[in-house]
């Protein structure tokens, strides 16, 4: 596929969009497409919730259940299978990680309260500054980790599950556009899901900068 090509992959009514929404919308709903991807990665323990309600797709690893949207079923966007795919692979990512995750970015807004409470109250110190940079580095890491993993991962998933749906041109096509796209948003995609950390970081600084410079 021409690099031209793969740029328009962006816009949605090019040519190239408009194959792949017809392409992918052959395929099962994501319901049926979770399933048969969980069951190729060998998890029979995660529920499932498909829903109308549900505005983003997304995985709860306290209560082991993939929420998916069936709008996006209804959008009908040929990138619904990477995005299945995503969720999947939270799914099997090592409990630890997913835990230290949900732990440190709990503990990131506390620390973070805790630290407008004592600018308000003319307490905030440079040690309380420090613990708030030391408890937010924590929380990206553990976030990165799992997010980075669940993007890169989720190509080998889709790969593997449209080769077995699909003849191995349409896949190998469909597949170049995912790969592109994810090259290209993957910065993007990191601001959008770090987005409210960095803001809290920039008030944290910029309250710090403007008592002790
Ligand atoms: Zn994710």
């Amino acid at each position: 596929m021409k690099f031209k090509e793969k740029c328009s992959s962006f816009r949605k009514k090019s040519n190239i969009s408009k194959i792949l929404d017809e392409r992918i919308k052959k395929l099962p709903n994501n319901e049926i497409v979770a399933k048969d991807i969980l069951k190729d990665l060998g998890n029979t323990h995660t529920n499932i919730v498909y829903d109308d309600s549900i505005e983003d797709s997304f995985f709860i690893y306290l209560d082991d259940t993939l929420y998916l949207s069936k709008k996006a079923d209804k959008d009908n966007n040929y990138s619904r299978i990477l995005q299945v795919s995503h969720e999947c692979r939270h799914t099997m990512q090592l409990g630890i990680f997913q835990v230290l995750n949900f732990i440190s970015s709990k503990i990131e807004v506390i620390v973070f309260i805790i630290n407008i409470l004592l600018f308000c109250f003319n307490w905030l110190s440079k040690k309380s500054v420090f613990i708030y940079l030391v408890t937010i580095g924590i929380s990206v890491f553990f976030n990165l980790l799992i997010e980075i993993d669940a993007i890169l991962s989720s190509i080998k998933i889709a790969k593997k599950y449209l080769k077995h749906k699909l003849k191995n041109e349409e896949a190998e096509e469909v597949l170049a556009v995912y790969k592109f796209k994810t090259k290209v948003l993957l910065p993007f995609y990191i601001i959008r899901i770090l987005f409210s950390k960095i803001i809290r970081l920039l008030i944290v600084l910029f309250i710090f900068f403007s008592l002790y410079s």
